[in-house]
């Protein structure tokens, strides 16, 4: 059974997901190995790890290194927490200050509790905030990120447009309320197209879910986009962009707060990019495919339009992270085409929309 973490390096802006274990590495001794997805393994040696208190709720461990003031590694797993306690000798001693002078030790401390606060504590916080947001604060955040989207990738003058062709929005309402048949978000689904080339689609808090004009041109049948449709809807269902929204958003806050003149452009810039993106968990990718599987088999729809969209992209694309970063960056892409192959598929397939519907919905832009 493998076990992940969190690990944040201290050096890039970002949190990664990293596979555990504990190996026995000549010349450094029992080690924790971080083996980050694509990336060469980091040895942390378990004489040197430290446990940061009053870092989060209890549920997890946050480790430090004695050797390095800045680096950070969440454990949520139970066992894995156990037997780090067990194992790692110097776990609850005091983390000494790096450095070699005191001053140093204290400015490597307080980048370091910037650091956690930034990158650690607040993403924690953000989960427990998005429990007690209510749909109607939900709405209102995904409306504002909407409109944000749309203003920064537009013109100065003209924020995209939405695609309103009625011929294609009457297709696209056919497919969105088969998928939203018996599907309970708390708000509205609201499903919008956006005029950009970009092969992308996402989904914002408050139950909105954006295709761009790439993803429908991209598509050779209406199962594809129902299967996109679905994938996104799962995202919704499990309030991952909430989560992701609010956790970016916090991160934002606290940054401005102690750089001072970080709000306005930046900030807007640098979320609108992370929501487009959607960097969510694989996790969070795999339960949103889990849901689109179901909900397509329940529609009467094969749940592998959903490999066949991603097969033909990724032969297309390439790795071309910027077309397709919610979809092709993600490492495990191999294992989700897979995944939607095996999908149980419905005893009788159900035709979704009839073919002059499908030639209006790609031309909703026109
Ligand atoms: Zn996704």
């Amino acid at each position: 059974v493998s076990v992940f973490a969190d690990w944040f390096d201290g050096r890039q802006a970002r949190v990664r997901r990293v596979e555990l274990r504990i190996d026995a590495v000549a010349g450094a001794g029992t080690v924790l190995v971080l083996d980050p997805p694509e990336a060469d393994e980091v040895l942390w040696p378990l004489a040197e790890l430290r446990a940061l208190r009053d870092q989060a709720d209890g549920t997890v461990l946050v480790l430090g290194l004695t050797s390095d003031p800045v680096a950070r590694l969440v454990v949520a797993d139970p066992e894995m927490q156990a037997t780090l306690r067990r194992r790692a000798p110097g776990l609850h001693r005091r983390p000494p200050a790096a450095g070699t002078g005191r001053l140093l030790g204290w400015a490597a401390a307080a980048v370091a509790s910037v650091a956690a606060i930034v990158f650690l504590l607040v993403p924690l916080m953000a989960d427990q905030l998005a429990a007690y947001l209510p749909p109607a604060g939900e709405k209102a955040l995904g409306n504002a990120t909407l409109e944000q989207i749309r203003a920064a990738m537009g013109t100065e003058l003209l924020p995209v447009g939405f695609c309103t062709g009625s011929a294609g929005r009457t297709a696209l309402d056919r497919l969105a309320s088969a998928m939203n048949e018996s599907v309970e978000a708390g708000y509205e689904i609201e499903v919008h197209v956006l005029d950009n080339d970009m092969v992308n689609a996402f989904a914002l808090p408050g139950g909105h879910i954006v295709f761009f004009r790439g993803l429908i041109e991209a598509a050779e049948s209406p199962e594809e986009v129902a299967a996109v449709y679905a994938h996104e809807l799962g995202h919704v269902v499990n309030r991952d962009p909430t989560r992701s929204a609010l956790r970016t958003a916090g991160s934002v806050g606290v940054l401005g707060l102690l750089l001072g003149d970080f709000a306005g452009g930046t900030a807007v810039l640098f979320l609108t990019e992370r929501l487009i993106e959607a960097a969510y968990s694989q996790a969070a990718e795999a339960g949103a495919d889990a849901f689109a599987h179901r909900r397509m088999a329940a529609a009467g729809l094969p749940p592998s339009a959903l490999a066949t969209l991603f097969e033909r992209l990724r032969q297309e694309h390439g790795d071309d992270e910027s077309l397709l970063a919610h979809f092709l960056a993600h490492p495990t892409l191999g294992d989700r085409i897979a995944a939607a192959r095996e999908a149980a598929a419905p005893a009788v397939l159900r035709p979704l929309l009839a073919p002059a519907d499908w030639a209006a919905l790609q031309r909703i832009c026109d």
